[in-house]
């Protein structure tokens, strides 16, 4: 099923496993809101938020954000 250019926000948002707080919302490329501190832990409960980004998240300069398609 191709679902290309169907937009997903959803499907795009990384949650806080421990407080649900919604850390990355995504729609499509663009960042809707970000909400992690520059080791990549919530800044609500301070919790460390694991998944693909956990090995770029030391280089994260709050502007490049990297974004896994599919
Ligand atoms: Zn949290």
């Amino acid at each position: 099923m191709y679902t290309g250019n169907v937009r997903d926000l959803e499907g795009g948002t990384t949650v806080c496993p421990s407080c649900r707080e919604v850390c990355i919302a995504r729609d499509g490329y663009q960042i809707l809101d970000y909400r992690l501190d520059a080791s990549g832990r919530c800044k609500r409960c301070g919790v460390a938020v694991a998944g693909r980004y956990a090995e770029e998240v030391d280089s994260f300069d709050g502007r490049r954000i990297p974004v896994v398609i599919g």
